[in-house]
């Protein structure tokens, strides 16, 4: 966890410190080595939360675009008794989930039921092969009327396949924490896997960082229902259109044009 309670007040970890679990109010203490990112732990390893994973520089460096009381929310799970902690719970009652490692569908259901309203954010940089297949499979994609979103034709070919029924928005981050490459708009942008599906077809969306930031810091939901697209019916879809075509990306309430790809 990032932060324990010191005199009421939440505290990040710092050597030597000891705090109480805003979740359990058990004593947790500082862990401040080199392995790991400074974080509180409880006593022998214990964890309050069993669906927490450990955090990296990826989940913290999301955090901070977030105010401090929007993060580690504690929400009482009615049917187990226990608690979960939301990475992110928004005014609005959005739950923002970072997930770095591996999660199987049973589990992401089981965490999507519980939590209702939820982006989850994939650190799409863990493995390796995820960038180049993704990058491939958007390449090929179909253009909708809607600027920015994009049909798939075969979703696994293009997004790890524990992602591919989830029933919330699943954002893909395939930059992670490492340098930007300045040419590389596709890696820079946030890939949004839609929910739904439009006569079979996967609907894919790119959103800008900041853009994603504002809407989940003002809206309950990143896209509203009127946005859903249709396919285009009379016109076949292009294939490759984003060689041929500008890109639009959607930034602080508009589509931009973006002149490289
Ligand atoms: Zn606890």
């Amino acid at each position: 966890m990032r932060f324990a309670r010191i005199n009421n007040k939440l505290i990040e970890a710092e050597h030597g410190l000891k705090g109480l679990c805003p979740g359990c109010s058990q004593p947790v203490f500082a862990k401040c080595g080199e392995q790991r990112i400074w974080h509180w732990a409880h006593r022998n390893n214990r964890i309050c939360d069993n669906w927490w994973e450990p955090e990296t520089e990826w989940h913290r460096s999301w955090k901070n675009n977030y105010p401090a009381d929007w993060q580690e929310v504690f929400l009482p799970d009615e049917q187990t008794g226990e608690k979960h902690i939301a990475d992110i719970r928004t005014p609005h009652n959005l739950v923002i989930e970072f997930q770095h490692s591996h999660i199987n569908p049973i589990e992401r259901t089981i965490r999507e039921k519980f939590y209702q309203n939820i982006v989850w954010v994939v650190d799409g940089s863990r493995l390796k092969r995820d960038y180049p297949r993704f990058r491939k499979g958007i390449l090929k994609s179909k253009r909708t009327k809607k600027q920015g979103f994009y049909f798939v034709d075969f979703p696994d070919e293009v997004f790890p396949t524990n992602w591919l029924n989830s029933s919330m928005p699943v954002i893909f981050d395939f930059r992670g924490i490492s340098a930007t490459e300045q040419d590389d708009i596709i890696r820079n942008t946030l890939w949004c896997l839609l929910p739904q599906r439009v006569e079979n077809l996967t609907v894919v969306v790119g959103i800008g960082r900041e853009s994603f930031i504002e809407i989940t810091h003002n809206k309950a939901q990143l896209f509203q229902e009127k946005e859903q697209e249709k396919p285009q019916r009379k016109q076949p879809p292009t294939m490759n259109i984003m060689r041929r075509e500008p890109q639009y990306i959607y930034e602080h309430g508009r589509w931009k044009r973006r002149q490289r790809f």
